[in-house]
């Protein structure tokens, strides 16, 4: 259900508090993963976090504006006693990932007596989670978020047991408020973020989003993300933003209306950053879809293409990746500019023996550089943990990395996992894609003609100097570096080289420590339930 709320034209609540309060806004750490480029950061000058944390920001914009907001993002660094002592009300959210975070920003909280309030994907999949949390916000901005500001007008103790506001009616998207950017140094993430749509027509099983969000996407109008844009631009948002949505096209009807005004924004503005979202690999389909992305400067998708096990798709209720063979839809995005970042996962009922060999034979075929493989794990709010604990294979093993009992042995999945991801991002293969998709898919961009200014040049160069450095000369991987990247900086493809450089930097290091055991092998899991894969 949605409604069209109670917030003023800015977008924040249009309740009239009696009482000032102060919120500290804490968004916890990730751990390093595929997908969170944590080892690029030091290559990059200032950048030390992933990218703004949207739900949080949106909250603190619509918090009364008589309300004192301080936000911390943990992965720059942690709140400190001043923070705490500040503080009237410790605000929280974030994913199962980081559920370890969030209990330890609690107790922290505690340690000062603040109410602590958590909201988010987490809380929101499994309120149990969080027993120690004094009050939990179940579901997206809405009806609960009023009533929630309305209780902390009145009160700031902490209850004797926790208090529970979960959204009945939705805050429609188009009346979302721009987040609040303003209250983060936007030029030390990696990427921008924003996000256009919520919910997904889809069901795959492993999938908390149509549960969570709905099924009938919900999306804000061209205006808004026009403003918000130019807000994220003014607040120094680096050189790429990221659409959030969990599937850009979730309405096609919507993303063809909003995307001509992303290539207007963008032209107007001589094109200062270039776009990434993620979205059905159906898209390839929808070619003028794709011809307005590539005009609005999109160059990565992010597709879960989850296996290139027909069976498998079918298995996991995601046909939609069947209608025409990935390999071609991969060349098709290509053939726009677009490079794929493709969603693996392993651990499937269907893996057999060969599945490794498929999954390996896959990456070098579509010469996708990236690829995030993780091991299933069973999400609460899906069909997959529903059918899981029916059969009772919900393994609550905290040595293990995943709570599904898989078909096959867990030793020969941990393996099977070891072997792609070292395989995948052996740096000889993996430069060797990249090169691939520098003669193949960047000459298919736009490419508009950009000025850059003498600030962005020196930061450009300063970038350079580091990946020249750490890459070029002091890692064990050099010759293979120089063998692929020498060619494209010598003929001066100055930002290919960078983007290449960073992101192998990162893939390359993390698959390593992974397999070393220090990574994440399932993205999406609970820290508190999951071990490190060590076989
Ligand atoms: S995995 Fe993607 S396509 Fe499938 S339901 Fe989730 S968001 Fe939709």
């Amino acid at each position: 259900m949605e409604r069209n709320s109670n917030s003023s034209p800015n977008g924040e609540s249009s309740y009239r508090p009696n009482s000032i309060r102060r919120i500290l806004c804490v968004f916890p750490r990730y751990a390093p993963s595929f997908g969170t480029f944590q080892y690029a950061y030091a290559l990059i000058p200032r950048v030390n976090a992933f990218m703004p944390p949207q739900g949080l920001l949106v909250i603190a914009a619509y918090l009364p504006p008589e309300w004192e907001v301080r936000f911390v993002d943990e992965n720059m660094h942690s709140a400190q006693a001043a923070d705490y002592q500040w503080a009237d009300v410790v605000f929280m959210s974030g994913m199962h990932v980081q559920r370890a975070d969030i209990e330890a920003i609690n107790r922290a909280a505690h340690r000062y007596d603040k109410l602590t309030v958590l909201g988010g994907a987490s809380v929101s999949g499994c309120a149990e989670y969080y027993p120690e949390v004094d009050i939990v916000h179940v579901g997206e901005l809405g009806d609960a978020t009023d009533e929630l500001i309305k209780y902390i007008d009145r009160h700031t103790q902490r209850p004797a047991k926790q208090l529970r506001f979960a959204t009945v009616q939705r805050l429609a998207l188009d009346q979302f408020p721009v987040p609040a950017y303003h209250l983060l140094d936007m030029s030390r993430y990696f990427l921008g973020s924003i996000q256009f749509s919520s919910g997904c027509p889809y069901q795959c099983e492993f999938c908390d989003i149509p549960e969570l969000y709905g099924r009938r996407p919900r999306y804000k109008s061209p205006q808004q993300i026009e403003a918000e844009l130019d807000t994220l631009v003014a607040a120094g948002v680096p050189g790429a933003i990221y659409f959030v949505d969990d599937n850009f096209i979730g309405n096609r009807k919507a993303a063809r209306i909003l995307l001509p005004h992303l290539v207007e924004w963008q032209r107007s503005r001589g094109y200062p950053v270039e776009f990434a979202c993620e979205a059905t690999l159906n898209i390839a389909q929808q070619s003028d879809i794709l011809e307005m992305m590539r005009a609005a400067n999109f160059t990565t998708v992010f597709c879960g293409v989850e296996t290139p096990e027909p069976e498998a798709l079918g298995a996991m209720r995601k046909e939609h990746n069947l209608r025409q063979p990935i390999l071609d839809a991969v060349q098709m995005l290509n053939r726009y500019g677009l490079e794929v970042v493709a969603g693996i996962i392993l651990g499937l009922d269907t893996d057999t023996d060969r599945t490794a060999d498929n999954i390996l034979a896959f990456i070098e075929q579509s010469h996708i550089p990236m690829l995030t493989i993780n091991m299933l794990y069973a999400l609460p709010r899906t069909p997959l943990y529903r059918r899981l604990e029916r059969a009772g294979r919900l393994e609550q093993d905290l040595a293990r990395v995943s709570n599904v009992r898989f078909k096959m042995p867990y030793e020969d999945v941990v393996q099977m996992w070891n072997r792609c991801i070292s395989e995948a991002y052996d740096p000889d293969k993996l430069f060797r894609r990249f090169a691939y998709q520098a003669e193949m898919t960047f000459p298919n961009r736009l490419r508009p003609p950009r000025k850059a200014t003498p600030a962005q040049v020196l930061f450009g160069l300063r970038i350079l100097a580091r990946v020249l450095w750490q890459e070029g000369r002091r890692a064990d991987y050099r010759r293979v570096f120089w063998q692929h990247v020498g060619p494209l900086l010598r003929s001066g493809r100055i930002e290919d080289v960078i983007h290449i450089a960073l992101v192998s930097h990162h893939l390359i290091r993390f698959s390593r420590e992974a397999v070393q055991g220090n990574g994440e092998a399932c993205f999406y899991a609970d820290p508190n339930e999951v071990r490190q894969a060590a076989v």
